[in-house]
C-alpha cells in the first residue's frame, strides 16, 4: 500500500519522518512522529495544512511540559512551532506583547518586565510554550491565560487563517470558554500568536523581582529540575471552592507518595507529579498514574481526571 508520506507538500521549514519525540518533551520518553514539521512561519504552515489530505490525523505540540507521549509514537504529522521565529515575544501597545506560539512562558513573563508591563510575570512559573498555554488555560498565583489573552491567531487544519478577538478574556463566553486548565478552544486550531494583555504599568525592576520570587518558590515546592509533566491530575474542585480538595492531598492520603512502577516515581518533593527517574518508558508513567487513580478511588472515594494529555499509540509488548 502507497505510504501516504510519500506525496507529501513541499515545505520551506522542515519535514522529518520517523523523527524521534522523547528529546523534546519535558518527561524524556516517548516514539517517534511519523512526520515532523517544523514550518518557517504562517504561510508555510497554512500552505502545507491547505494541501495535507485530510484523512492525514494532525497533532500539535509545544515543549510537552503537560503531555506524555506514548512509546509507539505519534500517527501523522505532528507540528511543532518552537526555535528562533516562533519564539518572538514584541511590545504591541498599551501594556500589551505580541508573543508568537513558540514563546517559552518564561520568555513572556520577561518580555513584561522589560517593558514595564504588570499582571504578567505569573508566566515564569510555567514552564509551557504560549501556545500549549491556551490549550490547557495555563496559570499560577491566582492567575491564567484567559484573564490576559486579548486576542489569538491560528490556522485550521484546513489552512485557513482565524482570529478570535478579546471577549475570549472571559469565562463563559459562547465560542471560546475557559475553565480551571480547560478550554473548548477548537481542536482542529493551531494557535500561531496571542495578543497578552496586562494590567498597566510597572517598574521593570519589581517585575523582575517578582519573576525571581515565583521561581524560587516553584524550585523549593516542585521537581523542576526533574523529568516530569507537572502536575498529574486536575484538582477535583475548581479554584475558589470553600474546602478545596486538591489532587496531592487525596494522593499522599492514598499513600502513593514515592510509589514506583519501572522507571516512573511519584514525587516525594510534591505527590501531584510523576518523575521519570532515568530510565522510564511513557508506558510506566501511564501505568504509574492509573495506580494513584485506582489507589485514591479505593482509600477517598474520589476519581481524579489526568490533566497530563496522553496522546500516541502503546507500543505492543515485545
Ligand atoms: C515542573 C512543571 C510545573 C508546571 N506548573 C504549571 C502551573 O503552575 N500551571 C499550569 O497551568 N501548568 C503547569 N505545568 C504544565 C504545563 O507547563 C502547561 O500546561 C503548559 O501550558 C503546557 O505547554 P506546552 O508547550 O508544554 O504544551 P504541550 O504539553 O506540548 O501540549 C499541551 C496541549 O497544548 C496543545 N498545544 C501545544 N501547542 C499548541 C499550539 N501552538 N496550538 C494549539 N495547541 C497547542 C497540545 O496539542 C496539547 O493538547 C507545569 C509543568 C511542569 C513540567
Amino acid at each position: 500500500m502507497a505510504d501516504w508520506r510519500d506525496d507529501l507538500p513541499d515545505v520551506r521549514g522542515k519535514l522529518l519522518l520517523d523523527q524521534p519525540l522523547a528529546p523534546y518533551t519535558w518527561f524524556r520518553v516517548g516514539g517517534p512522529a511519523d512526520a515532523l514539521f517544523l514550518p518557517k512561519d504562517e504561510d508555510d504552515l497554512a500552505d502545507f495544512l491547505r494541501v495535507l489530505p485530510a484523512e492525514v490525523p494532525v497533532h500539535f505540540m509545544g515543549v510537552a511540559s503537560n503531555s506524555i507521549i506514548r512509546d509507539g509514537g505519534i500517527e501523522g504529522v505532528t507540528i511543532r512551532l518552537m526555535g528562533g521565529y516562533w519564539g518572538s515575544v514584541e511590545p504591541a501597545g498599551s501594556h500589551s506583547l505580541f508573543a508568537r506560539a513558540g514563546a517559552l512562558d518564561l520568555a513572556v513573563a520577561k518580555a513584561s518586565a522589560k517593558h514595564g508591563i504588570s499582571g504578567l510575570t505569573f508566566f515564569s512559573g510555567i514552564p509551557g510554550s504560549i501556545g500549549g498555554a491556551v490549550r490547557t488555560n495555563a496559570g499560577c498565583y491566582g492567575r491564567e491565560l484567559k484573564d490576559v489573552a486579548n486576542q489569538i491567531e491560528g490556522i485550521t487544519r484546513s489552512g485557513e487563517k482565524v482570529r478570535f478577538e478579546a471577549e475570549i478574556a472571559q469565562y463563559g463566553d459562547p465560542k471560546i470558554e475557559f475553565s480551571y486548565r480547560h478550554t473548548n478552544f477548537p481542536d482542529d486550531v493551531i494557535v500561531t500568536g496571542i495578543l497578552l494583555t496586562g494590567s498597566g504599568d510597572g517598574d521593570p525592576e519589581a517585575l523582575q523581582a517578582e519573576i525571581e520570587e515565583h521561581q524560587a518558590r516553584r524550585a523549593e515546592t516542585q521537581p523542576i529540575k526533574d523529568k516530569t509533566g507537572g502536575s498529574t491530575f486536575a484538582n477535583p474542585d475548581p479554584p475558589g471552592t470553600p474546602d478545596q480538595r486538591s489532587s496531592w492531598k487525596l494522593i499522599d492520603a492514598a499513600g502513593c507518595r514515592g510509589l514506583k512502577v519501572g522507571g516512573a516515581q511519584v514525587s516525594e518533593k510534591h505527590c501531584n507529579f510523576l518523575i521519570n527517574t532515568d530510565d522510564a518508558t511513557a508506558a510506566d508513567i501511564e501505568a504509574l498514574g492509573e495506580l494513584v487513580r485506582a489507589r485514591v478511588l479505593d482509600v477517598t472515594g474520589v476519581d481524579l481526571r489526568w490533566e497530563i494529555r496522553r496522546i500516541g499509540r502503546i507500543q505492543a509488548k515485545a
